[in-house]
């Protein structure tokens, strides 16, 4: 087999076969077809496209390139949730404990943050002490005893897929929806679980601008998903405006306990609720999605679910103190005020997520230091009514340098005008085997 005549094939729209899939796959793993040729195929794919037996097999050889997480020592129907990426996305912290505290064993493999939007590792690592590099047997052991571990990808989870991400992202073919959504279920695959619910970003800060795309990838990774024996269920969910009011890692973190107790922003604690509640109705904890939610509402009111994030906490060696004391705030402080007044008619996701990078909460380079007290609390949203000179957001530095540009992103990405905007929703629909239901 040839290298050559598979970029020849897709070049010129053909299915590639089982064979030549794995052919691509196992030769560029072990470094034996060179970047130009595995380049020539990505944009051959991107350009062609696959079906979804070929982007199956892709998803298939991906994922045995490298460790497959056993999960089987741990009783029940393992859940995992995977989003794909957003600003201010807490909720991997919110809706673990929830499920976790109806008995439902979750054990997470989550990222760190990429360009403007966050990662739960990042979050979870501004609690003192708590470890995410944690190996496989101490991964099974805290879930078998807690009910919960969230930790960052351990082993060498799907390395073909490492490799091609770094290539895809130097050769324009990031966009392409194969490729995405064999490269998210690759990894989600490997990590293990039974159950998978996907939550499928839409909007501004997502990687999917529109509700079409979002819903074809959805599709595209519930079909992935099933096809490999799993049970799996996607959301698509708002992201054309931050989520909840805290974007910065122990910023989040606050949010998150203020949700456990009850005390959440209503679109955070609306989108958690469902996810929640699709979570625990793919582990079978009750038979309708109506009763799940009833579970979900209980583990928040009965304060079991808090309790769970901190029994989480302390088994990773984490301060589970901090959440109730508070963490250490930034020393710089500053409050960025509406220059007129009216309704906020809009708040680009992507540029409050850029302005908090810019303050330190993320990384512009992979080797960057995070500064876990910076971020950005919005005190307004969108629909919101605001007068001249009221705050709109408060921003958090350790270094006043950074105010100025990420200032500067937070007035591009807030737009004020005279009429409120039309009220939009948080979760838009619900993608399973069954179809796609518009919410
Ligand atoms: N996230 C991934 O893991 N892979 C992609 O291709 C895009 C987003």
């Amino acid at each position: 087999m040839r290298m050559y005549d598979i970029i020849s094939h897709k070049k010129y729209g053909e299915s590639l076969t089982e064979e030549e899939i794995r052919f691509f796959v196992d030769g560029f793993t072990r470094s034996e077809i060179p970047d130009y040729q595995a380049s020539a195929l990505l944009m051959a794919i991107c350009l062609q496209g696959m079906d979804a037996h070929e982007t199956s097999v892709l998803t298939d050889a991906m994922l045995r390139s490298g460790d497959i997480a056993d999960l089987s020592s741990i009783p029940g129907i393992k859940v995992d949730k995977h989003s794909t990426g957003g600003v201010g996305d807490k909720t991997s912290l919110i809706i673990g404990p929830i499920v976790a505290s109806c008995g439902v064993p979750v054990a997470k493999m989550s990222g760190r943050g990429l360009g403007h939007s966050g990662g739960t590792v990042d979050k979870l690592e501004s609690i003192p002490g708590l470890q995410t590099a944690i190996d496989p047997e101490q991964f099974r052991s805290i879930v078998r005893s807690t009910g919960i571990a969230i930790i960052g990808q351990s082993g060498d989870i799907a390395p073909a897929d490492k490799k091609l991400y770094a290539l895809r992202d130097v050769t324009a073919t990031v966009e392409s929806l194969p490729l995405i959504a064999s490269s998210i279920m690759s990894k989600k695959l490997a990590a293990g679980s039974d159950a998978i619910l996907l939550d499928v970003k839409t909007g501004s800060g997502a990687f999917m601008k529109t509700l079409e795309d979002s819903i074809a990838l959805a599709q595209a990774m519930v079909s992935i998903g099933v096809r490999a024996g799993r049970r799996v269920m996607a959301l698509i969910t708002d992201m054309d405006t931050p989520l909840g009011k805290a974007i910065g890692n122990a910023l989040e973190v606050e949010e998150v306990v203020n949700t456990l107790s009850g005390n959440g922003p209503e679109d955070l604690t609306g989108v958690c609720m469902n996810l929640a509640s699709y979570m625990l109705l793919l582990a079978d904890a009750a038979e309708s999605i109506e009763a799940c939610r009833a579970l979900a509402e209980d583990a928040i009111k009965s304060g079991r679910a808090l309790e769970k994030l901190c029994a989480m906490v302390e088994a990773q060696g984490g301060d589970a103190s901090i959440l109730k004391t508070g963490f250490p705030k930034a020393p710089v402080v500053s409050q960025f005020k509406a220059p007129i007044s009216g309704y906020i008619a809009h708040m680009n996701a992507e540029s409050c997520g850029m302005a908090s990078l810019s303050l330190g909460a993320g990384r512009a380079r992979k080797e960057d230091v995070i500064d876990y007290s910076a971020g950005i609390i919005l005190e307004k949203k969108t629909g919101d009514y605001v007068t001249a000179g009221e705050t709109l957001a408060v921003l958090h530095t350790s270094d006043e340098e950074k105010l100025c540009d990420a200032l500067e992103y937070l007035s591009s990405a807030i737009a004020i005008g005279e009429a409120p905007p039309p009220e939009t929703k948080t979760v838009l629909a619900v993608v399973s085997t069954d179809g796609v239901t518009m919410l």
